[in-house]
């Protein structure tokens, strides 16, 4: 397209959403990113667009999309757009931010977002900035994000004013977080894994309301390089360790016996009505799958109880579960870094008080 500049940031305007969808279900990460999305948009007093993309999906669906932030939707349906393709995904939704011009472009850092932001990011001559974990457009609330989180001296440090996406991730091994921008280029894309922003509750007027433009797609079988001839699911029933009210989760601290060690872990999430979740060190010793894994390159979390046996408490493991409402950790030693973000700390053996918790829990559900 030929008036399309990607430096002519003041052409460029608007907070767009890529919503995911699989099968014609709309992916849990498109609604958080629109609740954080609608907060964006509101700071720039612009409309939040969700795309879509897909094929015959049902109207409710698309309407959802406003029950959860979007003022519009623009809906690319194309029998061709039914399942994830990285040629027919990208040709789209560049042809559409050529044509409208976004300045934010948010997309989930799930498997199909981490393929998709950078052909798009790269198509479009803009930066992308992956697996961020706060962003902001105002300084003042910038500001106290950085009061908040940070060892700065925000008051005395001097803040250019302006309205860029302040885009901030862990870096170095998550020791670091750094703060992002692209002043030069737009529209300004960052990814966000699932689980980490939080999804707003559901208005229904907001779903009545939304204004569904239906998108003139053009794309044909020879824009895309490769055919998809079916769709095999792992048989496997994988953990929902990001919709979980209770996380139980194991570490080294197993490691005299891994297989004990996660079936009492199990006991005691199932008494909770939980999952099991791991550190990294369970992972990477073959005890439990990776998707179990809590933190930094796992997943992040938000139950309502989060229980820590046997896990010292890493900053790349309190990435992912040191916003928890309540956070009860259990290790032998009384100096390990989890007890810092514990709201209960149980020095102890963990196989002997996982146990002893798992028949408290039994005794209080059967004395009711
Ligand atoms: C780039 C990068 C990304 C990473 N991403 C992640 C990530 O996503 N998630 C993650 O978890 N880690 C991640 N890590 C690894 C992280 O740095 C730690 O190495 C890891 O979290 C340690 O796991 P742990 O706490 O289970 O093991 P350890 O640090 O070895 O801690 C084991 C704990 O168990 C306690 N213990 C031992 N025996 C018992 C017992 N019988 N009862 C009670 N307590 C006991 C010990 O006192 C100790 O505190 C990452 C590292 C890097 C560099």
């Amino acid at each position: 397209m030929t008036n399309f500049d990607s430096k002519d940031t003041a052409a460029f305007k608007g907070v767009w959403v890529f919503c995911e969808q699989r099968e014609g279900q709309v992916m849990s990460i498109s609604y958080q990113l629109l609740s954080e999305g609608r907060k964006l948009a509101n700071d720039l007093g612009v409309e939040l667009c969700g795309v879509l993309l897909g094929s015959n999906m049902d109207a409710d669906a698309v309407k959802t999309l406003g029950g959860y932030g979007a003022d519009k939707v623009y809906y690319c349906n194309h029998e061709l757009l039914k399942d994830y393709t990285t040629d027919g995904y990208t040709k789209v939704i560049c042809d559409l931010v050529e044509d409208k011009k976004p300045e934010i472009l948010l997309i989930g850092a799930t498997n199909i977002g981490r393929d998709l932001g950078p052909r798009c990011a790269a198509r479009l001559h803009t930066g992308l900035t992956a697996d961020c974990t706060h962003l902001d457009v105002d300084v003042s609330k910038y500001k106290e994000f950085l009061k908040t989180t940070s060892t700065i001296d925000v008051d005395k440090t001097p803040f250019e004013e302006n309205t860029n996406l302040k885009m901030t991730r862990p870096a170095f091994g998550g020791h670091l977080m750094a703060t992002i921008i692209c002043p030069r280029f737009r529209p300004q894309m960052s990814t966000v894994r699932p689980g980490v922003m939080q999804t707003q509750p559901y208005d229904v007027a907001g779903a009545a309301n939304v204004v569904v433009e239906n998108i003139s797609v053009e794309l044909s079988k020879d824009d895309i390089h490769v055919e998809i001839l079916e769709i095999k699911k792992a048989a496997k029933q994988l953990v929902d360790l990001i919709g979980a009210d209770v996380v139980v989760s194991v570490g080294r601290g197993i490691s005299k016996d891994p297989e004990k060690g996660i079936a009492i872990a199990q006991e005691l999430a199932d008494a909770l009505g939980g999952v099991v979740g791991a550190s990294r060190a369970c992972v990477d010793a073959g005890w439990i799958t990776a998707d179990h894994q809590v933190g930094q390159t796992g997943k992040t979390v938000h139950p309502r109880i989060y229980v820590a046996l046997g896990i010292s408490g890493a900053i790349q493991h309190k990435a992912g579960m040191q916003d928890s409402a309540c956070i009860i950790a259990v290790n032998k030693n009384a100096d390990a870094p989890i007890f810092e973000c514990a709201s209960y700390g149980i020095v102890g053996d963990l196989f002997k008080v996982a146990p002893m918790l798992t028949e408290a829990i039994k005794a209080l559900k059967a004395s009711k």
